[in-house]
């Protein structure tokens, strides 16, 4: 697959020198990241002659979709285990549309996706396992490649983080290829700071990392007025679509951060737009209740 992620720059109220990588155009549905993560995973699959992909993730997981994406793409069954009771929606229809077959699962039994694979697997030989949010070392492969295509060099980069994965592969990119680039983490669930941990399983020199925490608006998926407000006065003066839980995150902290002169005017900032647009159907009850 040829990649498309040019990058654009933006102009939004103060915002000065900042670019956006477009992992979001590479395509609709096998998104920014979730395409980095998934394409040597790929790869390892049909080295292994697997034939069907197996993954799991919540009833709005851009996982899902981009894995049931990328299997009808490439020729893979796939079979996705969702959490939580029985549920209907976009994100869901869309896998179903490409062929996933779905398994809905207790919170419970979810917790353990290894003894789900084997329970309904074990004796498939075509099945490959891939983990929620495709996260794993063949993982952070692909998302080091992003840094690789990287025009010059930035003085900062910055990324959403859901379990950590690309924010891992950047940071190896990072010093492979540009050692002098910080890399600014914005985890979008409370208590980012487990981020770490789970960057330094995959890679143990934590230079240039910097994790902001507070930027979550209270969890996972969660929200308020403030970020909805943010997100639609972004998306209004520049045209660039973001999703509330994880792109308008990374951008309000950006813009937050630059209220409080914490660049410098020299500084060339490059923001990291891992696609997931899809997220936007699991908020937009809480969308329209903002004025639009
Ligand atoms: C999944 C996702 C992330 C989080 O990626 P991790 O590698 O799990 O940290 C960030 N942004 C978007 C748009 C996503 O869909």
């Amino acid at each position: 697959m040829n990649i498309y992620s040019p990058i654009q720059e933006i102009r939004f109220k103060n915002y000065q020198n900042i670019s956006v990588k477009r992992d979001d155009l590479i395509d609709p549905y096998i998104s920014g990241n979730k395409w980095r993560k998934l394409k040597y995973v790929l790869e390892d699959a049909s080295n292994q002659q697997k034939k069907h992909l197996v993954t799991f993730g919540g009833a709005y997981s851009n996982h899902l979709l981009a894995t049931a994406a990328a299997a009808a793409r490439f020729g893979f069954k796939s079979t996705g285990f969702v959490r939580g009771e029985q549920v209907e929606n976009e994100t869901l229809l869309l896998c179903k549309l490409f062929g996933m077959h779905l398994i809905f699962v207790s919170r419970e039994s979810y917790q353990n996706k290894e003894a789900l694979f084997t329970l309904h697997f074990k004796n498939d030989q075509n099945a490959y396992f891939i983990d929620e949010g495709g996260a794993s070392l063949l993982a952070t492969k692909g998302c080091a490649e992003i840094i690789a295509e990287l025009p010059q060099t930035y003085t900062h980069l910055f990324c959403a983080a859901g379990t950590g994965t690309t924010a891992a592969g950047l940071l190896k990119g990072i010093q492979q290829y540009q050692p002098n680039t910080q890399l600014h983490v914005i985890p979008v669930l409370k208590g980012g700071d487990f981020i770490k941990d789970e960057i330094a399983k995959y890679h143990e020199d934590l230079t240039g990392l910097h994790l902001h925490t507070d930027y979550h608006f209270g969890g996972y998926a969660k929200t308020n007025t403030l970020l909805l407000e943010f997100m639609r006065n972004f998306i209004q003066e520049t045209g660039l679509l973001l999703d509330p839980v994880y792109t308008a995150k990374m951008m309000y902290a950006i813009y937050d951060l630059q209220q409080h002169n914490y660049f410098k005017e020299n500084d060339q900032i490059l923001a990291l737009h891992t696609g997931g647009l899809n997220g936007i159907w699991g908020m937009k009850e809480k969308i329209s209740q903002i004025t639009l």
